[in-house]
């Protein structure tokens, strides 16, 4: 669409007839002078749906009613919560069910993965992942190199944009890629940068690292129920992101994993729990671990079930819209976001730029802005007018419009708080 209008009228219109407007409704937005505040940061904590008490509820109800019990006889049971939440999911990232479980936090699970997935031997010993990694994945890579007695400063290879740039373009990756060879262990970029918003092109990625022998593994957790996500077809090794930005699950609640298929019952090394051990057997309690088939072999400590509650209910409604249509709707909200930013720099002569990429292949909903000249005392006067959105250090401030609750009203009104700011 290329005739976007910065008017409320023009909004409204666009909301009402958005398909997935009602799910809106669905969710508890914080206050701001008596009107739900102008909520742009659901990358890095997603609103509390509405039904995420009454789930939760159902759980201590039941806790209290069959206490050790619950186990089997809870609405859900407990013993087995966790594959309830396995189709929901798959359909999520683009996976079978055999290949994601629900499990513990991300950064954990980027270290029991990479357990499995960072290997390095001989010569080959060093992981590639973007510029700038999320800090926590840097302390992961690092830690693992040092854990196997690598060097950080040698073998954790971040890729620089080109001089001017501020993001990778997959060309100068593959190239990267293929020049690193049988250096090369493991490839670990995040599925979208939290700071740029850059999405990366998996699917390339993952073929080009496993053609110089290396593995491939994604961060998503700026990609989970942000982009439409193929991890089965586009053959990543593995992918892990949490359920509290995009996938609205609450602070701190369980994150997610895939292992693919071909890497399911082949005896690959882990860190090994009993709730990763063949469910058939696992009351035997037998010595010997007998991994399970599939991706839950990873899978070290029983269920914690309140979170995986919440996080039930949000994945439901994930199911519900689908990732297609909320993609469809993501790409037209964040190119009205795009142009309104546009027009309010040039009404107020202000120098916004947008270092995220223009291609909506290249990104998800967030946009990131460096407001020249302005920075960090810009963000405060936006906050102070009822936006949330977030301020990454060195210079960038955070918007993103999510298509499951923002609105078109929302990005216009960002708009007319951006403007009244900088004038
Ligand atoms: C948010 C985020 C994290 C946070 O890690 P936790 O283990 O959930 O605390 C890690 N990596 C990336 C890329 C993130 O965006």
């Amino acid at each position: 669409m290329n005739t976007f209008l910065n008017t409320l009228e023009f909004a409204l219109a666009q909301d009402a007839a958005d398909p997935l407007r009602a799910f809106r409704e669905e969710f508890l937005f914080p206050q701001y002078s008596g009107r739900p505040v102008i909520y742009l940061c659901g990358n890095s904590l997603g609103l509390q749906p509405k039904g995420a008490s009454a789930a939760l509820k159902q759980e201590l109800d039941d806790w209290a009613t069959y206490g050790v019990e619950g186990h089997l006889k809870a609405k859900h049971p407990w013993y087995s919560y966790h594959e309830e939440l396995a189709g929901c999911t798959a359909r999520l990232v683009g996976g079978k069910e055999s290949e994601v479980v629900v499990m513990n936090q991300l950064t954990s699970n980027l270290h029991f993965l990479m357990v499995s997935f960072y290997r390095p031997s001989g010569k080959r010993r060093k992981i590639l992942t973007e510029q700038r990694p999320f800090p926590s994945d840097t302390y992961a890579f690092a830690s693992q190199i040092a854990f196997h007695g690598g060097a950080p400063d040698n073998d954790l290879v971040e890729m620089r944009p080109r001089a001017g740039e501020y993001t990778l373009r997959t060309e100068d990756i593959l190239t990267c890629i293929s020049e690193l060879g049988d250096e090369l262990a493991l490839v670990c970029f995040g599925g979208v940068n939290f700071y740029t918003g850059q999405a990366f092109d998996m699917a390339s990625i993952a073929r080009a690292a496993q053609g110089v022998g290396a593995h491939a593994g994604f961060d998503l957790a700026h990609a989970a129920g942000n982009l439409h996500l193929k991890l089965h077809e586009w053959n990543v090794d593995f992918a892990c992101w949490c359920s509290y930005k995009y996938l609205n699950s609450g602070p701190g609640s369980v994150a997610g994993a895939f292992v693919h298929e071909r890497h399911h019952g082949k005896g690959l090394p882990l860190f090994a729990g009993w709730w990763g051990h063949d469910k058939h057997e696992r009351f035997k309690m037998e010595r010997t671990f007998k991994p399970m088939p599939t991706a839950e072999a990873w899978q070290v400590s029983n269920a914690p079930v309140f979170s995986m509650a919440v996080h039930r209910t949000a994945l439901e409604q994930f199911d519900r819209a689908g990732i297609a249509a909320l993609r469809a709707k993501s790409e037209q909200l964040t190119g009205y976001l795009e142009f309104v930013i546009g027009e309010v720099a040039k009404e107020s002569g202000a120098k916004l730029e947008i270092i995220t990429p223009a291609d909506p292949a290249q990104r998800g909903c967030q946009l990131s802005i460096v407001a020249h000249g302005k920075g960090k005392d810009l963000f405060h006067a936006i906050s102070a007018k009822g936006v949330v959105a977030d301020w990454r250090e060195p210079n960038v401030i955070r918007v993103a419009p999510v298509p499951l609750y923002n609105s078109f009203e929302d990005v216009y009104r960002f708009g007319v708080e951006l403007i009244s700011v900088l004038s």
